[in-house]
């Protein structure tokens, strides 16, 4: 595949949405899957204690393995809690376990509660520009949230410059956006000014129905460029591709699911990093 061209800088993206179960885990490794085949260096951190993202690309995550956990509440260097992906060249992952569960109260007493992550972050040596860290820095850096609005999803709100949504092509997609924009807005004039919603993304679109069709043009109108023009379709190849350990991206690169997530990819490294 031809490579895209690398940003100047590291992407920060966060991929949010207080709704469970509508695409978040499964747009952020398939995204970065799709990235790394794209010549990008992308690193996944994983900062859901299900952990259902490290599991999707097949890395360790029982109590015990390195992980978000120790970086956040304890500061340990991220570079010491990132391995590499197994089946996937240019991608990085940190994992998360399930002591992540305990970080949102954990954290409640701890100074800088919010800037935990984005701390970690910014002190990775592979995370900045490409005059200072070189040829080895990440392009993106892909951050997957909990279901929630606590201080985990904060946290890398204040880490990110740039926020993903995913929308399920569904009845009540829209429900529940107006508390998520409101806590972005909040987070723009209180902890971090860089924030942008850069990319909308429809996913489990089912294009034989009026509804799923309807959703769409619902979120553009909204959203307008916001919005990613490719939208991913259902597809069973999707949902099936975690419990082999994969992304679809590798499970089965020809379907649908995976071509769509390519070109969303693309959209995202084409488009480049939103002014400021
Ligand atoms: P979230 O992280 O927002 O909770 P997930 O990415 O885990 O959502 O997705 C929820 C469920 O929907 C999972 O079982 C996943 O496999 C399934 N799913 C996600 N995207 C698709 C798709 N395009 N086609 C079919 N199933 C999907
Ligand atoms: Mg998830």
């Amino acid at each position: 595949r031809p490579p895209m061209p690398r940003p100047d800088r590291t992407r920060v993206m966060v991929v949010a949405n207080q709704k469970g179960g509508v695409g978040k885990t499964t747009t952020t490794v398939n995204v970065a899957a799709a990235l790394a085949q794209l010549g990008q260096r992308v690193l996944v951190v994983d900062l859901d204690p299900q952990g259902n993202a490290s599991t999707a690309l097949g890395v360790e995550h029982r109590r015990g393995v390195p992980s978000t956990y120790d970086a956040v509440v304890d500061g340990v260097p991220l570079a010491e809690v990132t391995t590499e992906c197994p089946d996937i060249p240019g991608l990085w992952v940190v994992p998360a376990t399930i002591d992540l569960a305990g970080a949102e109260i954990e954290l409640v007493s701890v100074v800088a509660r919010e800037n935990r992550l984005n701390k970690a972050i910014q002190g990775h040596p592979w995370v900045g520009g490409a005059d200072d860290v070189g040829e080895e820095r990440y392009d993106f850096v892909l951050v997957d949230c909990p279901p929630s609005l606590g201080l985990l999803t904060l946290n890398a709100l204040v880490a990110g410059a740039e926020m993903m949504i995913p929308i399920q092509a569904e009845y009540y997609a829209l429900e529940g956006l107006g508390q998520l924009l409101e806590t972005v807005e909040m987070v723009r004039a209180h902890l971090n000014p860089r924030l942008s919603v850069s990319t909308i993304l429809v996913t489990m679109y089912d294009a034989r129905t009026r509804l799923a069709s309807g959703v769409a043009d619902e979120v553009r109108e909204h959203f307008g460029d916001q919005v990613l023009k490719t939208t991913i379709p259902r597809s069973v190849r999707v949902s099936e591709a975690p419990s082999y350990g994969q992304t679809v991206m590798t499970y089965d690169p020809g379907s649908p699911g995976a071509l769509c997530y390519l070109e969303a990819a693309r959209e995202i490294a084409s488009k480049g990093a939103p002014d400021r």
